[in-house]
């Protein structure tokens, strides 16, 4: 099984996309995840040939696969605010765009947040966001959009797996559609996952709302809060609330083996150079 694992982590496109490719391969990672744009802007743009070029041979070169983009932060496809709804639309769009050129496998997106909305209108919006990209794919692409589970604090949407389950429902069969789940997130918004047994339990929750062929990745992080306290702040692998029985759990889990999972713990390249080596560890 070992030669198949899929593990890896956040890595910065500093310098260039595939510099976070060859990054990846240095600590380790058999996949990796990336921004492909600024996300702290709105401004978004296509990726330049020379770079999609150099992004597809660092891939061949380093044999990682399963890249997922992490979606702008900024994104609200929920948005009451039309204004800002219309430039999620458009900066999701480009994101899935440049996913496509890139040969990326995973668009993880916060799926939005209400405001001052009612959340089954927010739902709504969410999902009519969604139906209109089915345009951007077709067959031919292995690209998925992953909902990534939330911690739940404000009026975001996406801490109750019965949430995510309403979005899938109302769009699958048109877009390929999947979850992400964060298990910092999940924990904080009241799903224990720090032993085998509250695991197995989470993910027949999980199974029952949702549908585990739906469960695609995961994020690996530790929580700095408490269990149910819906924020949302990592903490490195086993020093947060969740603990190395937690993530021992997860990697013993034969139904979470063969899902790509990517940490974003705070820290960088050395630290999850160690991390990825201690989870490969508690594989049996
Ligand atoms: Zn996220
Ligand atoms: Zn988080």
């Amino acid at each position: 099984m070992k030669d198949i694992l899929l593990l890896g982590a956040h890595i910065s496109i500093a310098g260039g996309l595939h510099k976070a490719l060859l990054a990846g391969k240095e600590i380790e990672a058999t996949t990796i995840q990336i921004f492909t744009a600024n996300h702290r802007t709105w401004a978004s743009k296509q990726v330049p040939e020379d770079e999609i070029i150099l992004f597809h041979q660092a891939l061949a070169d380093t044999g990682l696969s399963h890249i997922m983009s992490h979606s702008s932060y900024l994104i609200n496809l929920g948005s009451p605010r039309l204004d800002v709804r219309q430039k999620s639309l458009t900066a999701f769009r480009q994101e899935i765009l440049r996913s496509l050129a890139l040969g990326i496998t995973y668009i993880n997106f916060h799926p939005g947040a209400a405001l001052d909305s009612p959340v089954e209108e927010c739902l709504n919006v969410i999902c009519e966001a969604l139906l209109s990209m089915a345009d951007c794919f077709d067959k031919r692409h292995q690209l998925h959009l992953l909902i990534e589970t939330m911690a739940g604090g404000g009026s975001v949407i996406g801490a109750r797996f019965e949430e995510i389950a309403y979005i899938i429902d109302a769009v699958k069969g048109v877009l390929p559609i999947g979850v992400c789940m964060d298990t910092c997130h999940t924990f904080t918004a009241g799903y224990d996952i720090r032993t085998e047994e509250t695991l197995a339990s989470t993910l027949n929750e999980f199974d029952r709302v949702i549908g585990l062929n739906y469960l695609k990745a995961m994020h690996l992080n530790d929580s700095a809060n408490e269990f149910a306290s819906r924020k949302d702040r990592h903490a490195p692998i086993g020093e947060g609330m969740i603990g190395k029985g937690g993530f021992s759990a997860i990697m013993k889990e034969p139904r979470l083996a063969s899902l790509p999972k990517y940490l974003e713990t705070p820290g960088g390249l050395d630290v999850w150079k160690t991390e990825i080596a201690w989870l490969k560890r508690q594989i049996p």
